[in-house]
C-alpha cells in the first residue's frame, strides 16, 4: 500500500477548501450556494407578485425588513457573531436611507440622485469591510471603531434626508454627487465598482473557505446589489433588502449551529453532537470505539502544540473516511469516538483495525522551519521530518449487561486501556 504522507506547514492554519479533491470542492460549493440562490430566486418570484399591491400595502410590507434585520441584530448579538452584527447594521443602515431617502423610488432631483450614489458606493465598501475583518467582539474598541467608521457616512445621508435646507454639495464630493447611471442600470459607475470590488474580494473568501455562512454573505450582497440596481421601485428594494437580512439571519443560525455542534481544530462533530447521537440510539443496538493517539504528550513536547494540532487534523481525516458506517467524532483533547450503529464490537472490530493500520503506515512530515530539531544521527536525510503516528482504539457494545450510553462509554474507555497496556497501536475488544 502506498504510503501516505501529510505536510504540516503552516502550524494553526484552519481547514481549507483548497485541500479537498476538485469534485468534492465544487460539490461543497454548490451546497453552500444552494440556500442563497434559492432566496434570491424566491424573491424575484416575489417581486411581480406584490408590483400592484396599494400605497398602504407597500407601507405596511415595508416594515418587514426591519424586522428580519433586528431579529439578525440580536441573534448576532447573542452568538457573538461580530463581523454579522456589522454586516446587518451595514444593510439597515442602507435600508433605511434608501427608504427614507427615496420613498418612491429614484427621482430626478439632485439631492435623491446624491443620497442614492452615496448609499450605492458606502453599501458594498462598508459591507464588505465588516465582512473581511476579523471578528474582534462587538461592545470592544474595535467594535466602536466600526460602529465610528459606518455611523460617519449614516450621519451624512440623515442628514440629506432630514434636513431639506442643506445642499449636497457641501457634504458630499462631487464625484458622487453628479454620476449618473447608465443605459442598463441607474447605479453609478462608482457604486458599480464599489460592488464589483466587494464581489471579488468576498467570492475569493468563499471559494477559498467554502463555509455556509461565506454564501449567505455572498447571497447578501447579491441581494444588496439588486435593492440598489432596482432602486427605482420600492417593492424591488423592499423584497431584495429583507432577502439580504433573511440571508445573514440563516447564515448567523448556521453559525451558531456549527459552533455548537462541530469541533473547530479537526472539523468533527464534537461532543454534543455525539452525546445527542446517543440518545437516538438508545433501546437500539450499537457499538463505542474511543480512539487514543499513542504518546501524543511527548510529541508536543518534542515538536510544539501548533504541530501537535496538525496531527490531530490528519488524525481526524482518516476517522472521517473509517468504513463499516462509523460515525467519527472528537470526545475532546487527543481522544476521538467512533460510533457504529447496528453494529456488534465484533462486526465493528476489522474497520478499526484497517484504520488503526493505515494511521500507522502513513507519515507525518514536518517541514523545515517549523522541524523540531532531530539529535539522532542515524536519522537519514530523506528520512528527517517524517514522524511515525500510532493510535489505540478500545471498542464495546450495548448489550443486556451494557445498557446506558455512560456504560458503554465506560467499557470502551477500560477496552482501550487494556490496548495501551498491551503496548499501544491495536485495538481491544
Ligand atoms: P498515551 O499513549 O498513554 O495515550 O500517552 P499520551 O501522552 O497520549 O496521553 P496523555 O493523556 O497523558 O496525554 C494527552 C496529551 O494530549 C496531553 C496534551 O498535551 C495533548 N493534547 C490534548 N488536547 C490537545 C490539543 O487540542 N492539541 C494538542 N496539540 N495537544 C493536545
Ligand atoms: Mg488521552
Ligand atoms: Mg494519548
Amino acid at each position: 500500500m502506498r504510503k501516505a504522507q501529510h505536510r504540516a506547514s503552516q502550524p494553526g492554519h484552519k481547514r481549507r477548501a483548497a485541500d479537498r479533491p476538485l469534485s468534492k470542492r465544487w460539490a461543497q460549493l454548490a451546497g453552500v450556494l444552494a440556500i442563497p440562490g434559492g432566496v434570491l430566486l424566491a424573491a424575484a418570484w416575489v417581486v411581480p407578485e406584490l408590483a400592484s399591491s396599494s400605497r398602504s400595502q407597500v407601507l405596511l410590507v415595508s416594515y418587514l425588513p426591519y424586522v428580519i434585520l433586528v431579529l439578525g441584530l440580536g441573534l448576532s448579538w447573542r452568538f457573538n457573531d461580530a463581523p454579522a452584527f456589522f454586516a446587518l447594521t451595514v444593510l439597515l443602515l442602507a435600508y433605511w436611507g434608501l427608504r427614507e431617502g427615496l420613498p418612491h423610488g429614484l427621482g430626478h432631483g439632485v439631492r435623491q440622485r446624491a443620497i442614492y450614489n452615496a448609499i450605492g458606493l458606502l453599501l458594498p465598501l462598508c459591507f464588505a469591510a465588516v465582512c473581511l475583518l476579523k471578528g474582534r467582539g462587538i461592545f470592544t474598541v474595535h467594535g466602536l471603531v466600526r460602529f465610528a467608521l459606518m455611523l460617519l457616512p449614516a450621519v451624512v445621508i440623515a442628514a440629506l434626508i432630514t434636513w431639506p435646507d442643506v445642499d449636497p454639495r457641501q457634504l458630499l464630493p462631487a464625484a458622487i454627487m453628479h454620476s449618473g447611471g447608465t443605459a442598463w442600470t441607474p447605479a453609478s459607475p462608482l457604486a458599480i465598482g464599489g460592488f464589483a470590488l466587494a464581489f471579488v474580494l468576498l467570492l475569493a473568501r468563499m471559494s477559498y473557505q467554502q463555509r455556509l455562512v461565506d454564501g449567505a454573505i455572498v447571497g447578501a450582497l447579491a441581494a444588496a446589489a439588486i435593492a440598489v440596481h432596482t432602486g427605482a421601485q420600492m417593492i424591488s428594494t423592499i423584497v431584495f433588502m429583507g432577502a439580504a437580512g433573511l440571508l445573514l439571519l440563516v447564515g448567523v443560525v448556521q453559525d451558531g449551529y456549527r459552533k455548537a455542534y462541530m469541533d473547530e481544530l479537526t472539523g468533527l462533530p464534537g461532543r454534543r453532537a455525539l452525546e445527542e447521537e446517543l440518545l437516538k440510539l438508545s433501546g437500539s443496538s450499537y457499538s463505542v470505539a474511543m480512539v487514543d493517539v499513542d504518546r501524543f504528550k511527548k510529541f508536543n513536547d518534542t515538536h510544539g502544540h501548533a504541530i501537535g494540532d496538525q496531527v490531530l487534523r490528519m488524525v481526524a481525516t482518516y476517522l472521517r473516511h473509517i468504513t463499516g458506517g462509523g460515525k467519527a467524532f472528537r470526545y475532546g483533547g487527543e481522544e476521538f469516538t467512533i460510533l457504529f450503529s447496528g453494529k456488534t464490537a465484533r462486526e465493528a472490530e476489522p474497520h478499526l483495525g484497517e484504520l488503526r493500520e493505515r494511521i500507522a503506515e502513513s507519515s507525518f512530515v514536518i517541514r523545515r522551519g517549523h522541524r523540531a530539531k532531530l539529535t539522532r544521527p542515524s536519522i537519514s536525510r530523506s528520512n528527517r521530518g517524517r514522524q511515525r503516528i500510532t493510535i489505540s482504539i478500545g471498542v464495546a457494545e450495548r448489550n443486556a449487561r451494557i445498557t446506558t450510553p455512560e456504560k458503554v462509554i465506560k467499557a470502551a474507555d477500560r477496552a482501550l486501556y487494556r490496548a495501551k497496556q498491551g503496548g499501544r497501536n491495536r485495538v481491544c475488544r
